[in-house]
C-alpha cells in the first residue's frame, strides 16, 4: 500500500485521435512545472504521480491547465484482503459520520463484479468502524477503482482547473497592454490549449519605464499558469508620432490598432503562430464598437481571438482578481493607447477611410520595427 496522486483529464478523454498529443503535453507540461522529484506513469485516460512531497505537488497541479480533477490515493494490489485493509487504513484516519463505496472495475479479470464489491466492502467497513451507510448524501465517499496496475483507492477529488494543456491549439500572439482586461484574455487563452506569445507595445519616452515593468509583472503573474511565457516589446513611437502627425485625430486610435494588428501579424508570421489574441470586448471603448473592430480587422489575414468579447467589466474584474492580476493591473501608468487618445474617437469608422487616411503614412516604419525579447526573471517589481 503507498499513496500516490491520481490526475484526471475529464474532457480531454473525449479527443480521440488528439488524445496521444493531449496526454504527451499534459505530461511534458507537469514536468516542467512541478520543482519536486516525481515519477510520472500516463494512462489513456489517467496520469498517476508519485512522490515523496505530495501536498507541495498537488498545490502546482492545480494551476495546470488540462487537468479535471486530482485525488491523493493509495495504491494496492487488485486482491480482495489488500483492498481491506486499505479500507481500514483510510476509515481509521477520518472523522467523518457515514459512508457509502463507489467502485469503478476497469479490470474485468477482478473476480467480483462491480455491486458485489460494493456490498461486500460497505459490509466490512460497516463492521470494522464507527460510520454508518448512507447512500443518497455520504460525508465519505469511498472509490475504489480497479486497474490492470493495481487498486487505486481514494475518499477527496479536488477540482483541478479544467481546460486543455497549454500548447495543443498551438501559438497565438496575444497583445499584453498594462490593463485588466489583457492578461484575463490571456488565461482564457491559455486554457484552451493556446499558448501565448505576449506583444506590447511601448512609446518611448510617451510612455514610461513604470508602465513597460507592470506589463513585466503581468507576464510573470501569468506564469503560474505555464512554465513558458514570453514577453516581447515593440518599439512603436515612431509609427505612433506619424500617425498622430498625418491622421485626423477621431481616426487616430483606430489606425493605430490597424497598425498594431499588422506588426502582431508580422510577428505571428516569423513564431509559426497561428492566431492573435487581445483583451477586445464590445462595445467597451470607442474603438471596441462592431464597426470600430471590423476595421481593426481589415488591415489584416490572421485570425483574430477575443475571449473577452462578451464579458462585462465586472466579470472581468472578477477574474483578474481570481488570476490575482488585479492590483498590478490597477496601477495608473499611461500605456501607449491613452498617451495620444483624441477627445471624440470615431465610434463608427469605415475601411475606406481608414485606406484613405493610411496613404499618408511611412509603412517602410513597420519594416524598421524593433521587437526585444525582456527577461522575465529579473525583479521589476512596479511600486508606486
Ligand atoms: P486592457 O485593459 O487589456 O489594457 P483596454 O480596456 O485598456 O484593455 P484598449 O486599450 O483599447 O482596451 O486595448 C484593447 C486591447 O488591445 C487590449 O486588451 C490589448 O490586447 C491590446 N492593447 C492595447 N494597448 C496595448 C499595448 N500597449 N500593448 C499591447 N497590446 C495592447
Ligand atoms: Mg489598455
Amino acid at each position: 500500500m503507498k499513496q500516490i496522486i491520481l490526475v484526471k483529464y475529464g474532457e480531454l478523454s473525449t479527443k480521440g485521435d488528439n488524445r496521444h498529443i493531449f496526454i504527451k503535453t499534459l505530461k511534458n507540461n507537469i514536468e516542467n512545472t512541478v520543482q519536486e522529484k516525481i515519477n510520472i506513469q500516463k494512462f489513456h485516460d489517467r496520469i498517476y504521480i508519485e512522490t515523496n512531497q505530495t501536498n507541495k505537488v498537488m498545490q502546482q497541479l492545480k494551476n495546470i491547465f488540462g487537468i479535471h480533477a486530482i485525488a491523493l490515493c493509495y495504491q494496492t494490489i487488485n486482491d480482495e484482503a489488500a483492498i481491506k485493509e486499505t479500507l481500514l487504513n483510510i476509515v481509521n484516519n477520518n472523522s467523518k459520520q457515514t459512508f457509502k463505496v463507489k467502485t469503478k472495475r476497469a479490470n474485468k479479470e477482478f473476480p467480483l463484479t462491480t455491486p458485489e464489491i460494493n456490498q461486500k466492502m460497505g459490509a466490512y467497513i460497516l463492521k470494522n468502524s464507527n460510520l454508518k451507510v448512507d447512500v443518497k448524501n455520504p460525508e465519505l465517499t469511498i472509490t475504489i477503482e480497479i486497474r490492470d496496475n493495481g487498486t487505486f483507492i481514494y475518499t477527496d477529488e479536488i477540482k483541478g482547473l479544467g481546460g486543455y494543456p497549454v500548447g495543443v491549439q498551438g501559438q497565438g500572439i496575444l497583445m499584453l497592454s498594462g490593463g485588466l482586461d489583457s492578461p484575463v484574455a490571456a488565461f482564457l487563452a491559455l486554457k484552451r490549449g493556446l499558448e501565448p506569445i505576449f506583444l506590447y507595445f511601448d512609446s518611448p519616452p510617451h510612455t514610461s519605464e513604470q508602465a513597460k515593468n507592470k506589463v513585466k509583472e503581468l507576464a510573470k503573474k501569468l506564469k503560474k499558469y505555464h512554465y513558458d511565457l514570453k514577453l516581447y516589446t515593440v518599439n512603436f513611437t515612431k509609427i505612433q508620432e506619424n500617425i498622430y502627425q498625418q491622421v485626423p485625430h477621431n481616426y487616430n486610435v483606430i489606425i493605430m490598432r490597424r497598425m498594431m494588428y499588422r506588426i502582431a501579424e508580422q510577428f505571428a508570421k516569423t513564431n509559426n503562430a497561428e492566431v492573435i489574441i487581445t483583451g477586445e470586448s464590445i462595445g467597451q471603448v470607442a474603438s471596441q464598437t462592431i464597426a470600430s473592430l471590423q476595421a481593426t480587422e481589415a488591415a489584416i489575414n490572421t485570425l483574430v481571438i477575443r475571449p473577452l468579447a462578451c464579458y462585462d467589466k465586472t466579470e472581468i474584474i472578477e477574474l483578474t482578481k481570481k488570476i490575482d492580476t488585479y492590483e498590478t493591473s490597477i496601477q495608473p501608468f499611461i500605456d501607449c493607447c491613452t498617451v495620444f487618445v483624441p477627445k471624440h474617437p470615431v465610434t463608427k469608422p469605415t475601411i475606406k477611410a481608414c485606406l484613405n487616411y493610411e496613404q499618408n503614412l511611412n509603412f517602410n516604419l513597420l519594416q524598421q520595427v524593433e521587437i526585444k525579447l525582456e527577461d522575465l526573471n529579473e525583479t521589476t517589481l512596479a511600486v508606486l
